[in-house]
């Protein structure tokens, strides 16, 4: 069985990532997204909740052979315990390239050569989505209903609603 691990922040989970995920599926017999932490990022919702936001933003989508995992550890080590001998990430533009083809090089030497990264271009509606510019424009109460799914709307309006009831700070996790 061919498996692809999908590692991200996934804070949250948008249109984008969603849109890599299903064509993914139609590569590979099983996609493992996993959420994970880094410990250089700060995270507007837990891991918990962002696990959440991925489960429930699948719930609509026809697709049987994804799972989702949490992990805070080296992703090749995700790679291993989940049986994945592929790492997928999406590029949008250079500077994901850049960066991407860095991680992509120490993974594959971490694992002794036996992981490769696969890459993905984003569908050119999606080409500008990011997690960070949606937080912002959900900040500020802009519209988002066409970046996310109705669950991470809602949360994220929650958030907004928290924040502003609590001179802007966002819950402690
Ligand atoms: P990370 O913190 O690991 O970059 P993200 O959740 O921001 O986590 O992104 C996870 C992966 O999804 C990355 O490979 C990123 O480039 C990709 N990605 C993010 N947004 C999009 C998008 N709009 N279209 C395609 N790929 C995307």
């Amino acid at each position: 069985m061919k498996s692809v691990l999908y590692p991200g922040s996934f804070d949250p989970i948008t249109l984008g990532h969603l849109n890599i995920i299903e064509r993914a599926t139609r590569l590979f017999d099983e996609l493992i997204i996993c959420v994970a932490s880094n410990v250089d990022k700060h995270y507007i919702f837990s891991h918990a909740e962002r696990v959440e936001l991925v489960q429930q933003s699948l719930a609509d989508m026809a697709i049987d052979n994804v799972k989702v995992v949490y992990w805070d550890a080296l992703i090749i080590d995700a790679c291993a315990e989940f049986g994945a001998g592929t790492i997928l990430r999406g590029i949008r533009n250079m500077s994901d390239l850049n960066y991407e083809m860095q991680f992509s090089q120490i993974n594959n030497r971490l694992s002794n050569g036996t992981i490769d990264t696969l890459f993905m271009t984003a569908d050119e509606v999606y080409i500008n989505m990011s997690s960070t510019q949606i937080r912002e424009i959900a900040m500020y109460n802009g519209k988002i209903s066409d970046m996310v799914t109705k669950p991470v709307e809602n949360a994220l309006k929650r958030l907004v609603k928290f924040s502003s009831a609590n001179d802007g700070l966002l819950p402690n996790h």
